[in-house]
């Protein structure tokens, strides 16, 4: 409670995100857009950024997948105690749904910066005994349950968090929408901000959208449609009877179905993609917006191996606080980086052989794959022709490790799982492959920093950003990635990583494959086993050219110099 009392008055931002990736044993996030909450927050406490971070306590988390030896993947709650890790706070706070209070309380997580710096997270929860049974499990299982259920936790975290934010004494000046799912939190904005009848013109709305407007930042996150949530309207009146007047509503949130990114992108004062090639497609999507790039960052101090951290605390001492020093990496020694690399490449293998009893070459190339297990991502690409793929390992060697869950109601990703162990039944004794149960931060780490390549074969151009591949090349390891998301800015072709690009806007699975093959059989591997010397120096490059640019203290400094300033002097 100290914190929050010496907090509350001197903090302006906001920053609501669904999910969040605190630490290994919280299991409030499910990938990507958690992760990038979680780096969000370390590093506004290592650069001293007064910011609170608003989240659902996801109590059964987005769930534990295990892999049954057909490779089907079961799926089983993933409960922590926030109790172990969290203050409960006493404010309580009310929102009517379905004409009954659904009320909230919060848990305090504080991540401390070891310099001193603290950030509060605050975890909604429902469940305690003033609430009815139904609305008790709102906060528990993270992206599950049907429209209704998604729609409840999504009041919760916009205006629930909202409430409890001014009920703890927060005086928020800029609320930062990571993703749509908050974008209720515009709605009790313009509430909030009501023009008094006397001082409006008859016949028009009481709501000052500008007041909105300036206090708003919101991030969108993927071109793919069914990332954008939408809901029927006769759903949420029934939810939420005249909150606020529909036909307004309507304006601000689309006609047909009350379309999140489009409330949020109507009340946001400034709207950025995550990589430039994203903001340019969500232009495209939809027109007459302007949409910033800020592109995606990593938190080093988080992804790097301690090998690597070690060597980086010899050579570059600021790199935690200054990443930008990490440009100074083409001046390490290539022995060095190479020294660290096995050291990373040796507790992946330990990994591996511990969780699945096959022991992987440390003389081999390994390939890394670990995604979402969605079509877009096209994880089934680097298989496309397993006769050939056979016949490559034969002249050069290579072994692969995947990761990744599909969401418990995407057949087509379970089905991409089960195809995978079949992949690796049929490539046995030709090229050892290997699939990892599990995918989190901890696995995660381990499995990027180890590999000797990180794969991605994105269908261009769904691929928002993208980070795992920032996490590969602080770690030394070299991407072999479609031209992309954040690749696109990053990639030097043959000198930090490779491009799979026909240069031509146009991609299908078919060229992209081929293209895969060509960069895999007649550059990459005759380079890993024939040209030691120039491997190393890549991987040396992959560090200085990219780690000092794409980490989240350079996201957060212009966060809050592009986006939260211009706010604060309105
Ligand atoms: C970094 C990370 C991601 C995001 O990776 P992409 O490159 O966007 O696929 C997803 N899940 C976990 C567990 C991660 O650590």
């Amino acid at each position: 409670m100290t914190l929050l009392n010496s907090v509350t008055q001197r903090t302006h931002i906001a920053y609501f995100s669904m999910e969040i990736a605190l630490r290994p044993e919280i299991h409030t996030y499910s990938g990507g857009l958690g992760v990038l909450a979680g780096d969000t927050a370390r590093s506004c406490a290592d650069l001293e950024l007064r910011a609170v971070f608003v989240t659902l306590v996801n109590k059964a988390g987005y769930f534990r997948q295990k892999i049954a030896p057909d490779g089907r993947q079961l799926e089983e709650p993933d409960w922590w105690d926030p109790a172990q890790f969290c203050t409960p706070l006493n404010a309580m706070v009310a929102v009517e749904m379905e004409g009954r209070p659904v009320w909230i309380r919060s848990w305090l997580y504080v991540h401390r910066f070891e310099h001193g710096h603290e950030i509060p997270i605050l975890l909604l929860d429902t469940d305690f005994e003033q609430n009815g049974k139904d609305d008790r499990t709102l906060t528990h299982f993270l992206y599950a349950g049907d429209e209704a259920y998604r729609l409840k936790q999504e009041i919760v975290l916009g205006i629930g968090g909202l409430r409890m934010l001014r009920a703890l004494g927060f005086e928020i000046h800029t609320y930062h929408l990571n993703e749509g799912h908050a974008a209720f939190l515009t709605l009790e904005l313009l509430n909030r901000y009501r023009i008094p009848q006397e001082e409006r013109e008859p016949g028009t709305p009481p709501y000052d959208t500008t007041l909105v407007h300036e206090r708003c930042v919101f991030t969108t996150h993927t071109p793919v449609e069914a990332g954008h949530d939408q809901f029927s309207y006769e759903l949420f009146e029934r939810v939420m009877p005249d909150f606020v007047i529909a036909s307004e509503l309507k304006r601000l949130a689309g006609p047909d179905k009350l379309n999140m990114t489009r409330l949020a992108f109507n009340l946001s004062g400034y709207i950025n993609g995550v990589a430039r090639r994203h903001a340019e497609t969500t232009e495209h999507q939809f027109p007459g917006y302007h949409i910033h790039a800020i592109t995606n960052g990593i938190h080093v101090g988080t992804w790097a191996h301690e090998s690597f951290a070690k060597l980086f605390d010899e050579r570059l001492p600021r790199w935690l606080h200054e990443p930008e020093t990490l440009v100074r990496a083409l001046q390490l020694d290539e022995n060095e980086i190479w020294q660290c690399h096995r050291a990373a490449k040796a507790d992946l293998f330990g990994l591996i052989e511990n969780s699945t009893g096959v022991s992987f070459d440390p003389a081999v190339l390994t390939v890394g794959f670990a995604r979402r297990m969605t079509g877009y991502k096209r994880p089934l690409l680097l298989f496309s022709d397993l006769d050939w793929l056979t016949a490559l390992a034969a002249r050069h060697p290579f072994q692969i490790v995947m990761a990744g869950k599909a969401h418990p109601q995407d057949d087509e990703g379970k089905r991409t799982i089960e195809r995978l162990h079949q992949i690796a039944h049929e490539l046995e004794g030709k090229v050892q492959c290997v699939f990892l149960p599990g995918y989190e931060m901890g696995l995660a780490k381990t499995l990027i920093a180890g590999s000797d390549i990180w794969l991605n074969t994105p269908l261009a151009p769904m691929e928002a950003s993208g980070t795992s591949g920032m996490k590969a090349a602080l770690n030394g390891v070299l991407n072999l990635s479609i031209l992309d998301g954040w690749w696109v800015e990053a990639c030097i072709d043959g000198v930090n990583g490779w491009a799979i690009s026909t240069g031509a806007e146009a991609s299908t699975d078919g060229v992209d494959a081929a293209l895969l093959y060509e960069k895999l059989g007649s550059t990459v591997l005759p380079l890993y086993y024939g040209q030691t010397g120039r491997w190393r120096w890549m991987m040396k490059h992959a560090i200085g050219t990219i780690a000092y640019y794409f980490n989240s203290q350079r996201m957060m400094r212009r966060y809050a110099t592009e986006a939260y300033l211009p706010h604060l002097m309105t």
